[in-house]
């Protein structure tokens, strides 16, 4: 539990919300300002921030209960798809610093977008030096 987070006050009551979904480990409620109706957030019970500092158990878990949901959306409100949506750091748009996925059921009138620009490589090289510089992200071998 984090004294300021608000998904935290969720978890424990302190603010309401509409619950969709719970168990031991995660909690699925729904959005107050959905991008398609039925627009749900699952998140882990304990405080982690992002990908950054999850742990694989909590991450897990809560993967596994989207896909619950995901399904549930697919059978209760006969979506014809989901996206799961995440942010990890404010610049990829993450508002609520505790972890969560959106499941945001689609249907083809549903009229949204999600307006992706692509940009392109300057040439086949650059896009081989982008894949090293991840790859000297992963941790070292021991
Ligand atoms: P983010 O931009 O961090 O990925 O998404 C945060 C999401 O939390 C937003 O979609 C926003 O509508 C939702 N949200 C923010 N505050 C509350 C709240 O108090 N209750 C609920 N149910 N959703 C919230
Ligand atoms: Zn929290």
């Amino acid at each position: 539990m984090h004294a300021t987070c608000i998904f935290c006050k969720i978890v424990g009551g302190q603010i309401p919300s509409t619950r969709i979904f719970e168990d031991e480990h995660t909690l699925a409620f729904m959005d107050i300002r959905p991008v398609v109706k039925g627009h749900a957030l699952v998140i882990p019970k304990i405080h982690c921030e992002s990908l950054r500092d999850a742990p694989p158990e909590a991450l897990s878990r809560t993967i596994l209960t989207a896909q619950k949901v995901a399904r549930a959306q697919l059978n209760g409100l006969s979506a014809e798809g989901v996206n799961i949506f995440h942010a990890t750091g404010a610049a990829a748009g993450q508002v609520v610093p505790h972890l969560h996925l959106h499941v945001v059921p689609r249907f083809t009138t549903d009229g949204h977008h999600w307006n992706w620009k692509t940009v392109n490589y300057n040439n086949p090289d650059e896009m081989t030096e982008w894949a090293a510089r991840i790859r000297s992200g992963f941790p070292e071998k021991r």
